[in-house]
């Protein structure tokens, strides 16, 4: 069965009650919502109450827990030692983000790797490493999945040579993975026409099993710009069969499936 839906809102009144009746609306079987703003690290309070509402109405809609993805705000970025405060609140903030999963009950969270900035990018990859270890602990009923970036700017995770070496310097292999973003990976240079090129490849360099999510997204810029500006299916430079050949790969089969595309003149919702 096709498993697919879309990012969602997360509201601090109706946590993941309103997340959920929101994927409902669209007719999904898999939602991904942020804890609060993704551009910001407030984040409220959960309540116990309103997360069992949640998971009863799941049950009811057949949503699994396993298919509900949770994304970590973009401006935590762990490669960045630079100001010592700022990479000690990025590590406490996901250590945080981890256990407002886990008492959500969510096992995925997907996470921009982050942003050489003005440092060294092996340096910088190593900061992630050093993040990651200290962030992840053994006892933890969770998946981080690292996202495959465009390559905007000093973004890291823009090729499997990254975050191949990220993944094996992680000390709790079970507790890493991958998001592949059709949009990020078009725009780093990888044709979506072939994705199979690329899996085979992925396969034998990480294993198809760190598959966690997908994000089906078409892009603005054509192959190898290296922007990241989402379009929606069929209207960007990627296409809708190319698309549907990630959307319905027999390899991808029971990784959730997330658009992340822009709503219609801002107003309306795509994703029914
Ligand atoms: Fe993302
Ligand atoms: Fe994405
Ligand atoms: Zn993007």
């Amino acid at each position: 069965m096709l498993i697919i839906g879309s990012h969602v809102s997360y509201k601090n009144d109706t946590q993941l009650v309103g997340s959920v009746n929101e994927a409902i609306s669209y007719g999904s079987n898999a939602f991904m919502f942020y804890t609060g703003a993704p551009q910001n690290t407030l984040r409220g309070e959960i309540n116990d109450l309103i997360t069992v509402e949640a998971l009863n109405i799941m049950k009811s809609h057949n949503i699994a827990l396993e298919n509900v993805i949770c994304h970590a705000p973009y401006i935590v970025n762990l490669a960045n030692n630079t100001d010592m405060d700022k990479y000690n609140f990025a590590i406490e903030f996901l250590r945080k983000e981890i256990e407002r999963c886990m008492t959500l009950g969510v096992r995925k969270i997907v996470l921009h790797p982050g942003s050489a900035t003005k440092l060294d990018r092996e340096y910088a990859i190593d900061n992630i490493v050093y993040a990651l270890n200290k962030i992840l602990m053994r006892e933890d009923d969770i998946v981080i999945l690292l996202e495959t970036m465009a390559g905007k700017g000093t973004e890291l995770g823009i090729n499997i040579d990254e975050l191949a070496y990220i993944i094996d310097h992680v000390e709790l292999k079970d507790k890493i993975g991958v998001c592949i973003d059709t949009c990020h990976l078009n725009d780093s240079g990888i044709d979506i026409n072939d994705i199979d090129s690329y899996l085979d490849e992925f396969d034998s360099r990480i294993g198809i099993d760190k598959f966690g999510c997908v994000h089906v997204n078409d892009s603005k810029n054509p192959l190898g710009a290296k922007k990241d500006r989402h379009e929606n299916l069929g209207y960007g430079t990627i296409g809708f069969d190319a698309l549907l050949s990630v959307i319905y790969n027999a390899r991808l089969e029971n990784v959730p499936k997330i658009l992340e595309t822009p709503y219609i003149n801002r107003e309306y919702a795509p994703y029914k």
